[in-house]
């Protein structure tokens, strides 16, 4: 293996939306073990990057590896089960539900096939139920909430909620968690207690991408930077590398 083992690898990736390249040709690697930014003006095309990785777009060129398999054409709960889990820009969760039952949610869709097949009774329900309970609550021990497991999920503050939006998604157990503007939103002693969870969860052996504006965040957090503008990658480097690249500062002056 060369420097850093590649986790996921996307090759000439690209999905048009009527006359529009929302992402077009970006090829990058996003490594093992490591946190990776992605960066770039509002439209760039960083939450459709996403949406194609997770399954929820299928891209209309290019393909996706991760861990060494073709994901290109998975659907989003296959791409869940292979161990890639994300966080939404805006947080969805169920606030009547308990803390503990929103987690369970999440480990729920890597188990079957999406909360439909929830409903139906098989004998595999007492089991999965089990396992779905003790995913969740060992996310919400990753993330700082095993306290609240039994509280309203919208009884939490602000920054609880999302850190429940964190857990729906560490629930599967992934390898690869996409988050996606995790610190909108936050003041910066909250900015500066997510920084330190996602440390911790790499520290434990995730890996991570996130999509994010604060450039606070993203210089004092990431190993390594992709900046997308109009669809496209135009740079990909160390945080150093990306800051004194002239493309970069163009699109941000231009934008
Ligand atoms: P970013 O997250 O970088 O701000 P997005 O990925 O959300 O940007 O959007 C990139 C471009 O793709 C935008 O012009 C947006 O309007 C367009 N886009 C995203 N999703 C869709 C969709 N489902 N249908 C049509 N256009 C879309
Ligand atoms: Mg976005």
């Amino acid at each position: 293996m060369t420097e850093s083992t590649s986790l996921l690898d996307v090759q000439g990736l690209g999905i048009r939306f009527g006359g529009l390249d929302a992402v077009k040709d970006v090829t990058a690697v996003i490594p093992a073990g490591q946190i990776t930014a992605i960066i770039g003006p509002n439209g760039a095309g960083k939450s459709t990057f996403f949406n194609l990785i997770s399954g929820f777009y299928q891209p209309t060129a290019g393909s996706i590896r991760f861990a060494g398999e073709d994901i290109t054409r998975l659907k989003t709960h296959e791409v869940v089960a292979r161990g890639i889990a994300r966080t939404f820009q805006t947080t969805t969760i169920y606030r009547e539900l308990s803390v503990l039952d929103n987690a369970m949610i999440g480990h729920r869709v890597r188990t079957r096939a999406g909360l439909w097949d929830a409903l139906l009774r098989t004998g595999r329900e007492k089991r999965d139920e089990d396992g779905s309970r003790a995913g969740a609550l060992q996310a919400l021990e990753r993330v700082g909430l095993s306290s609240r497991a039994h509280l309203p999920a919208g009884a939490l503050t602000q920054e609880g909620q999302k850190r429940v939006g964190i857990a729906m998604a560490l629930s599967s157990d992934p390898k690869l968690l996409l988050l996606d503007e995790p610190a909108a939103g936050m003041n910066p002693e909250e900015t500066v207690r997510l920084m330190a969870l996602i440390r911790d969860l790499v520290g434990g052996g995730l890996s991570v991408a996130l999509v994010e504006h604060k450039m606070s965040l993203v210089m004092g957090l990431a190993d390594r930077i992709l900046v997308l503008h109009h669809g496209q990658k135009i740079a990909q480097g160390t945080p150093a590398e990306v800051s004194r690249d002239p493309a970069v500062v163009e699109a941000y002056l231009g934008s």
